[in-house]
């Protein structure tokens, strides 16, 4: 390549009009969110010649971050589950040792405690299982036996077997373990929250995943944020000479006899590469190469689950207020419903995090922060002109910190006590516009395509669309998919 080609890489065809910049690789991955970056660690290592585009200018898709009102903001991050101590066995052991990566380079910090709020019951628990089981021995002490079975099949059900087909939906089968109504709908309310892509349900491959990730394990975070982990990750990258093209995503997927060949990026530019590997979704992958998508077999719209979050910063530590938990799972109703609303947000049920609750050993954030989450619908947000957008936003943004602060300890009191000093919403049309995940799908498409084949046999899918979700999940998801469809036995 010329110098004037080189100079025009951003515009992807040089002044004088002859072909478009070309470049070429061994593997392209789509996506520089955790499941792209973990793939192109993994075969950065091993000497293949990777290259990384993303469509926007900041790495970490949907755990991204951002600067606004002076502060550095976490897009989405509540907790990094699987949180286990150096040594233990683990996803989380076995993401630092595929990416040859210190535990201490990503500076986990312990939960201080979490909690399952409905009306007629409360549910802690902390990291490991100890906690939740004496919860549930005191509240539903004729279910114990049972609670400790479900415990048993969790551990025993090997959820990433994808030689078998999916295990199919879980809420019966938990109510039939569990016999209890209330304790089933309690036991599921966060595993619907942090990884549900379906509706009222969740397939039992992934109730496995998450109950094994928030119960069995726990959760953590790095004093600074998810920025910690990026950078880590994003350091690893270039130190094994990895190449990342920012702002610049694929336009379209180029493919000849049953193979992808390359792609023609948003500069017009073309990249040529053996592999590709996808971080965009499924649908939204196939869609780059023509394909029509987001039917099921019938040919009916797959429904996206989104959320809307509200962060609202204050002049006062949350545990000076009596809020001393991490994050609160509530529901309004002794069950779940865990569907698209008809309104822009449904704030029966949500999550609520502070971010300051983790045993950070010492230093204190300058302030303090409450997120709320709530499923939100996609079609009222997109529906919304600018001006009823913005008043959509400020009017959800109420209702969801008085939800909030009715779930919480002395909630309205507590707040008159300090003064909010930031506030910020973001909404499905934010998740769709900065991830490209169609309808806002924060957990992507309700079918999932485990082991990350496409109909393209050098075209895998990795992270939320294979069924790997969440910070530890995507990042091994990408590796998975490195080790199972591009890297050779003997090197993994
Ligand atoms: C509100 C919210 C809260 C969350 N909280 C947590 C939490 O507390 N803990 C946790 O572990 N997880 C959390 N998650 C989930 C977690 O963020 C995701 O499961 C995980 O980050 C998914 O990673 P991914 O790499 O699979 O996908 P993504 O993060 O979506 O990355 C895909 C990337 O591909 C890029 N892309 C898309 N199309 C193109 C294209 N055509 N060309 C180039 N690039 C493209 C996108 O811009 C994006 O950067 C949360 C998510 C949300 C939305």
């Amino acid at each position: 390549m010329n110098d004037e080609h080189e100079s025009a890489a951003s515009g992807g065809h040089c002044s004088c009009e002859c072909a478009p910049v070309e470049r070429r690789c061994d593997t392209l991955v789509i996506g520089c969110g955790m499941s792209g970056l973990g793939a192109a660690i993994r075969l950065a290592m091993y000497g293949r010649k990777v290259l990384i585009v993303e469509k926007h200018n900041a790495p970490g898709g949907l755990n991204g971050f951002y600067y606004k009102g002076g502060r550095k903001l976490d897009v989405g991050l509540h907790a990094m589950t699987n949180f286990v101590r150096a040594g233990v066995k683990g996803p989380l052991n076995k993401l630092f040792r595929q990416l040859r990566i210190k535990p201490e380079e990503f500076a986990l910090c312990p939960q201080l405690g979490s909690r399952i709020s409905f009306p007629d019951a409360q549910l802690r628990f902390g990291n490991g299982i100890a906690l939740l089981e004496s919860e549930v021995e005191r509240l539903f002490p004729s279910r114990i036996d049972d609670f400790r079975s479900l415990v048993r099949i969790v551990e025993e059900h090997d959820a990433l077997d994808t030689s078998r087909p999916q295990a199919g939906p879980a809420r019966a089968r938990v109510h039939a373990i569990l016999k209890d109504p209330l304790l089933a709908e309690m036991i599921l309310c966060p595993l619907f929250f942090y990884g549900s892509a379906s509706e009222d349900d969740i397939d039992f491959d992934q109730f496995c995943i998450l109950f094994r990730a928030l119960y069995l394990e726990g959760f953590a975070r790095p004093f600074e944020g998810v920025r910690r982990i990026v950078r880590v990750l994003l350091d690893k990258y270039r130190a094994l000479g990895g190449e990342r093209l920012m702002k610049c995503g694929v336009r379209r997927l180029i493919s000849a006899a049953g193979r992808v060949v390359g792609a023609e990026l948003d500069d017009g530019s073309i990249v040529r590469a053996d592999n590709v590997i996808s971080s965009a979704g499924a649908d939204e992958t196939l869609s780059m190469l023509g394909n029509s998508v987001g039917v099921d077999e019938k040919g009916r719209a797959l429904p996206r689950l989104s959320f809307v979050e509200h962060m609202a910063c204050f002049d006062a530590q949350p545990r000076d207020l009596g809020w001393d938990d991490t994050i609160v799972f509530f529901n309004s109703s002794s069950r779940m419903n865990y569907r698209r609303p008809s309104e822009a947000v449904d704030t029966q049920s949500g999550v609520i995090c502070f971010p300051n609750n983790y045993d950070f050993g010492g230093p204190r954030m300058n302030e303090g922060m409450l997120r709320v989450t709530a499923l939100a619908s996609y079609d009222k947000w997109t529906a919304a002109s600018p001006d009823e957008y913005e008043r959509m936003k400020e009017s959800c943004a109420e209702r969801m910190l008085g939800k909030a602060l009715s779930i919480l300890p002395n909630g309205a009191g507590a707040l008159k006590r300090t003064a909010l000093t930031f506030r910020d919403t973001f909404t499905p049309r934010t998740i769709e516009k900065f991830t490209g995940h169609i309808g806002g799908g924060v957990y992507g498409s309700p079918r999932k395509l485990r082991d990350g084949r496409t109909p393209l046999e050098n075209l895998f899918i990795c992270g939320t669309d294979q069924g790997f979700l969440g910070i530890v999940g995507a990042i091994l998801g990408g590796i998975s998919m490195a080790n199972s469809h591009v890297l050779s036995r003997h090197q993994v």
